[in-house]
């Protein structure tokens, strides 16, 4: 190994502390739930490639925004809601059924409006497709609405959708506080080739996410405006 492979490598093992630290750091309350996932989550980290942490490191401060003292933000962007949005979805956090193909997801995090204050009983809807690209056009399967809790928090298990012509992984969503406008939008997952070919593609809309015992947990904070 010559000087500069060394110098690459010690460039690049800085990084991956950077990456892996950077959310630790913060003290925003979703990372306290970070602490109990498994620490796989940190070695996983070792193995992406120096574009896959760069990104890490961007998404999870574009994912956790108001975590790190910040006391005021801009409202989550709006994306197009495509054509597969049905109203009238159950209220159901666990969108999840036992033997479902793909990788289950558990992502948590809170709606703050745009003083990073936590809004409490905001509205979320989300829709995806399952783990090979197909949406359920027929019945509710992985559509689902719920509230947050008093302190603004919520909690969606799903699989990590599969890709479909055209489109990166993403799942849909609306979010609206109580009296407020609805922002409806899609999420995005990190270290996917196909973000880079898709229009809709938004790097402010990926979720922070890590290796859990059973599968992987997400992070994401909305912000909705202000009322
Ligand atoms: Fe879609």
């Amino acid at each position: 190994m010559n000087r500069k492979h060394i110098i690459s490598v010690v460039s690049l093992t800085a990084l991956v502390l950077l990456a892996a630290c950077a959310p630790a750091a913060t003290a925003n309350p979703v990372n306290n739930t970070a602490s109990t996932v498994e620490p796989t989550a940190a070695s996983s980290t070792d193995v992406v490639s120096p574009t896959a942490v760069n990104s890490t490191d961007t998404q999870a401060i574009a994912g956790l925004a108001c975590g790190a003292g910040s006391s005021s933000v801009t409202a989550t962007p709006a994306l197009t809601e495509g054509p597969y949005y049905k109203a009238g979805s159950p209220e159901q956090a666990n969108l999840y059924q036992e033997g479902m193909a793909g990788t289950k997801i558990v992502i948590t995090g809170y709606v703050y409006d745009t003083n990073c204050q936590p809004v409490a009983n905001a509205w979320l809807d989300f829709w995806q497709a399952d783990a090979n690209g197909n949406y359920d056009n027929s019945g509710y399967t992985l559509r689902g609405h719920q509230f947050t809790d008093a302190n603004g928090r919520y909690q969606l298990i799903t699989v990590v959708p599969g890709l479909y012509p055209g489109r990166t992984e993403h799942i849909h969503f609306k979010v609206q506080a109580p009296n407020g406008q609805a922002i409806t939008s899609q999420l995005f997952f990190p270290g996917v080739v196909q973000n880079d070919s898709d229009g809709i593609y938004n790097a402010d809309l990926l979720l922070s996410i890590q290796e859990a015992a059973d599968g992987l947990q997400g992070y994401y904070n909305f912000v909705v405006p202000a009322s």
